[in-house]
């Protein structure tokens, strides 16, 4: 196992992911920028760098400062947690080359799927169902015209290097294609310097249902079952949960045996999740994240196992602790994302936490960097906690995420904890009825309240 791991990221993974480390036995080298010299990852960790200024490409991108603290400090292993470096390939192969181990898949690996037209097309080969659309990049108007043609209107064009919801709009008509391309490229090309676009069918009232699976890189994986996160605000996950309302046991164990067997082909080391849309009882491919997901804790609290434990046993080139026969799913559990931000609007909120007073009892988990005191930097993505509630049924769970929601004080900013109120005594959400455009038609809906 490893000696000290470093971890390259902030905030509540940061912190996640520094206590699984101290399980083990690990000791932890906590990085920073100098807006965050005073992080409760900071604080917690064994020893701490100071790796650059606010801003995240002079910090936590910055590659050259974390190799740096790793030489400073000895540490054998990096984990990169979510965004940031963590789908970075270059960042792993860096680290490869100077004797350090990248908690992740293979450079390779992440390269492949990370590039959306090549992974669809490599899960796809391995027997992996994907939405229809075009079989590589979109070259031309013509092309685009014919393509969508063939699959049929409404289409989807969305960015080959694509993430977090950016370079991706819908054309509901002929009319509407050349302006949803030009519109997808320019934002692609902004947000990722790549305007490659692919198209797909446009699907109209899906969930979206991704799989946690596991790899030990030798030929072995293992699914952990679905995570449901249709409950969605501008295609970004707003509330998380396992299992499925909308899912039966037969299409559960289909999809769970179908991604399995395509990444022990694969030959896929390390945690990985792969995205389905789920739509009158079909599956189809659109993404896989190469890394921990925000949303991970959900699967822990059904499956009593410590992804982040699984991670740094694999990345050590240990096999995995369970098999496939070991694993077995216990009740339900619900992830609310709470975030610095207008509950409506969903304005960014940073500021001095002056009351902080986050629930308790069985069944609650809080996984958060935040403490009373503490100041929100206004530089980094807006989440600042999650909120985790499991109960043997998923009605137990709802009643429970209603008291705890009733009990968690965050006083000094806004979050969205009072929309997560709403939400759990919703008379859809309380039945599982929800689909991807659940969330913004019933904001449209209460907007003016
Ligand atoms: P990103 O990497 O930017 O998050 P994804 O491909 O994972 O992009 O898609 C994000 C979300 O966008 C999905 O969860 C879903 O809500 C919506 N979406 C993606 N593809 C389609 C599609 N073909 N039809 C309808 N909605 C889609």
């Amino acid at each position: 196992m490893f000696e000290k791991v470093l971890i390259a990221n902030r905030g509540e993974i940061a912190l996640r992911i520094l206590r699984a480390c101290k399980e083990l036995g690990i000791a932890t080298v906590a990085v920073h920028s100098t807006a965050d010299s005073n992080a409760m990852h900071v604080r917690l960790a064994d020893e701490s760098v100071c790796i650059g200024p606010p801003a995240a490409r002079d910090s936590y991108l910055n590659i050259p400062s974390l190799l740096a603290a790793c030489e400073i400090t000895g540490a054998d292993a990096v984990h990169p947690g979510y965004g940031f470096l963590s789908e970075n390939a270059r960042f792993a192969e860096i680290l490869d080359a100077h004797d350090i181990t990248f908690i992740g898949p293979t450079a390779q690996h992440i390269r492949v799927m990370g590039d959306k037209i090549a992974a669809k097309q490599t899960v796809s080969a391995l027997g992996v169902p994907v939405v229809p659309g075009s079989d590589g990049a979109i070259e031309s108007e013509k092309q685009a015209y014919a393509c969508a043609a063939e699959i049929g209107y409404p289409v989807l064009v969305k960015a080959a290097a694509g993430g977090g919801g950016r370079g991706m709009k819908v054309a509901l008509s002929e009319d509407e294609l050349l302006n949803a391309m030009q519109t997808a490229r320019a934002e692609a090309s902004a947000a990722f310097g790549d305007d490659s676009l692919y198209m797909e069918k446009y699907l109209g009232k899906p969930r979206h249902i991704e799989v946690q699976v596991f790899g030990d890189g030798r030929g072995n994986a293992i699914h952990l079952g679905e995570r449901d996160c249709s409950l969605q605000r501008r295609h970004q996950k707003v509330w998380e949960e396992a299992p499925s309302p909308g899912l039966n046991a037969a299409d559960r164990k289909r999809i769970g045996d179908t991604v399995a067997t395509a990444m022990a082909d694969l030959g896929y080391r390390g945690a990985g999740t792969i995205e389905f849309l789920y739509e009158d009882g079909e599956f189809y491919f659109i993404e896989m994240n190469t890394r921990l997901q925000v949303e991970h804790p959900v699967t822990e609290m059904i499956t009593g196992i410590d992804l982040v434990h699984e991670q740094l046993r694999v990345a050590a080139g240990a096999s995995l602790s369970v098999k496939q026969e070991d694993i077995s799913f216990h009740g339900h559990a619900i992830e609310c994302r709470i975030n610095a931000e207008n509950p409506r609007t969903f304005a960014p909120s940073p500021g001095r936490i002056n009351y902080y007073h986050p629930p308790g009892g069985l069944g609650i988990r809080v996984d958060s960097g935040v403490y009373q005191g503490y100041s929100i930097p206004p530089y980094y993505d807006s989440l600042i906690g999650k909120l985790i509630v499991h109960g043997k049924n998923r009605n137990e769970c709802l009643m429970r995420l209603r008291r705890a929601l009733s009990e968690f004080v965050i006083d000094g900013i806004q979050t969205t904890i009072p929309l997560f109120s709403e939400l759990v005594n919703n008379a859809d959400i309380v039945d599982g009825r929800y689909d991807i455009h659940w969330l913004e038609s019933y904001l449209a809906g209460t907007s003016d309240d």
